[in-house]
C-alpha cells in the first residue's frame, strides 16, 4: 500500500466554507490539503445570490480578496429584494451596505464564484488543492485521522468537513442525523428571456400558500438570464407528498402571477435539485480531530435559504480555532467544543430570528 500523504490539516470540500478556511490559514505555517471531488469551474445548485454579508466576509479576510471579487465578472448587481404576496402585490426592500457602499448584493453563478475563490488559493504556498479526489473513507488512527480518496490516502492531525449538505465527515464522525424539520429541498433552473415587470434589477421572492414554508425565486443574471427556483421545508414536502420539480413547472406554466412572464422564456438546462441543511437547530459541530463548516454544519438561514455568507464566516472562525489547536497541541473533542461555542455566538441570534420569521410566515399564510 502507498504511504499516506502527510499534512497538518486535511480539508474536504472546496466550496466557500473550505476555501475561506484554507485562505485564512495562509501564512500560518500549517500544511493544508484541500480534497475536492470536482474539477473547477464546477456548477453548484444554488440561487447564486451573494448578499452584502458575503462581500463583508471577504473584506474581513483580506481587502485585496474582496476587491478582486468586486472586479470579477460576469455578475449582476442586486440592489435589493422584491417580496411578492400570493395576490401579486409586492414590497421592495433596498439593500444598503454601510461598510462598503459599492458592495450591496450580487447574483453570480456559482460556476464562476467558486472558481474565483479556488483560484485565490493557487498562490498560497502552504495550501495544496487536490481536485478530482473524492473522499470515500475516514478513520481515526491514533492521534490522527486518515482520509482515503478514490486516488490516494491522506493523514492529518485535523480533518475539516467543508463538504456540503451530504458531508461524509458529518456522516462518519458525528452523531448528527438529518431532521426534516430543519432541512429544505430546493430546485433550480436557469432561464433566458424571463419577462421583468420593470427594470428593477432586484432579486424576487414569491410566496404562495402551497409552498410554505418556502418560496419561489427569480434572480436576475447578466445576458438576459435568470436563476429561477423553488425551496420548501423537507418535512412539509414529505407531509404533503409534493414533487418539487413538478410543482415548480406547474407554477411557471399555470400561476397567473408567473405564466405570462415565462411565456417566451427558454430553459437553459433541466430542473436540478439539492438539499439545504438549515441552521434552525443546534447540532454537534466538532469532535476528536474534526470540525464541521458551512452546510456540513447546518448553517443556512432558515428564512432566506442563504448559506454562502455563513459558510465563509464558519471558515474564518474555524481557521482561528485551528491555529489555537496547533499552538496548544490540543485536537480533542473537549478543546474543539470551543469552536461550536464560537460559531453559535456569532450566528445563533440571527438564525433564531430567521426561524421565527419562517414560523410567522406559516401562520400568516394560514389565514
Ligand atoms: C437550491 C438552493 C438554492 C440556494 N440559494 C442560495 C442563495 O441564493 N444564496 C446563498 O447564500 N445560499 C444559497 N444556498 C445555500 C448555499 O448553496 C450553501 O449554503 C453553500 O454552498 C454552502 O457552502 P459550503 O462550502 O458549505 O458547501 P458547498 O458549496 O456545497 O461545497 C462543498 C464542496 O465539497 C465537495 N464535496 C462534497 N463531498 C465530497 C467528497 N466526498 N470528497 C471531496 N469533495 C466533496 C463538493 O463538490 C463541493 O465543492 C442554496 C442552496 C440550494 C440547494
Amino acid at each position: 500500500m502507498l504511504k499516506p500523504r502527510l499534512f497538518d490539516i486535511v480539508l474536504i470540500g472546496a466550496g466557500p466554507a473550505g476555501c475561506a478556511c484554507a485562505y485564512q490559514l495562509a501564512e500560518s505555517g500549517l500544511t493544508v490539503a484541500i480534497i475536492e471531488k470536482n474539477i473547477f469551474p464546477r456548477d453548484k445548485i444554488c440561487g447564486d445570490a451573494l448578499s452584502a454579508d458575503v462581500v463583508n466576509q471577504l473584506y474581513r479576510m483580506n481587502t485585496n480578496l474582496a476587491e478582486a471579487f468586486l472586479k470579477r465578472n460576469p455578475k449582476q448587481v442586486s440592489k435589493g429584494v422584491r417580496f411578492f404576496a400570493p395576490n401579486n402585490k409586492s414590497l421592495d426592500i433596498h439593500f444598503t451596505n454601510p461598510k462598503h457602499k459599492e458592495a450591496v448584493g450580487f447574483v453570480m453563478k456559482r460556476l464562476n464564484f467558486d472558481a474565483f475563490f479556488v483560484e485565490q488559493l493557487m498562490n498560497v504556498s502552504n495550501v495544496s488543492v487536490f481536485e478530482n479526489h473524492k473522499a470515500i473513507q475516514i478513520n481515526h488512527q491514533g492521534e490522527s485521522v486518515v482520509v482515503k480518496t478514490d486516488k490516494a490516502t491522506f493523514q492529518a492531525k485535523m480533518i475539516i468537513g467543508a463538504d456540503g449538505a451530504n458531508s461524509i465527515v458529518n456522516r462518519k464522525l458525528s452523531n448528527n442525523k438529518i431532521d426534516k424539520k430543519h432541512h429544505s429541498g430546493g430546485v433550480r433552473q436557469y432561464f433566458e428571456n424571463v419577462k421583468w415587470n420593470d427594470a428593477h434589477g432586484l432579486i424576487e421572492l414569491h410566496f404562495y400558500k402551497e409552498i410554505i414554508p418556502g418560496y419561489f425565486w427569480i434572480f436576475p443574471l447578466p445576458e438576459n438570464q435568470a436563476n429561477v427556483g423553488l425551496g420548501m421545508l423537507s418535512s412539509e414536502i414529505s407531509k404533503q407528498n409534493i414533487n418539487l420539480k413538478q410543482k415548480f413547472t406547474e407554477l411557471i406554466e399555470n400561476h397567473p402571477n408567473l405564466k405570462s412572464r415565462f411565456k417566451n422564456a427558454k430553459p437553459l438546462e433541466t430542473i436540478k435539485g439539492f438539499g439545504l441543511p438549515l441552521g434552525s437547530k443546534k447540532k454537534q459541530l466538532s469532535g476528536d480531530h474534526f470540525l464541521l463548516l458551512g452546510d456540513a454544519a447546518n448553517l443556512i438561514d432558515p428564512f432566506t435559504g442563504e448559506g454562502i455568507g455563513n459558510a465563509i464566516r464558519s471558515g474564518r472562525i474555524a481557521a482561528e480555532h485551528i491555529k489555537k489547536a496547533f499552538k496548544e497541541r490540543r485536537f480533542d473533542a473537549d478543546f474543539n467544543k470551543k469552536y461550536d461555542t464560537n460559531i453559535y455566538q456569532a450566528m445563533w441570534n440571527e438564525l433564531r430570528v430567521s426561524k421565527s420569521l419562517q414560523n410567522l410566515l406559516k401562520i400568516s399564510m394560514a389565514f
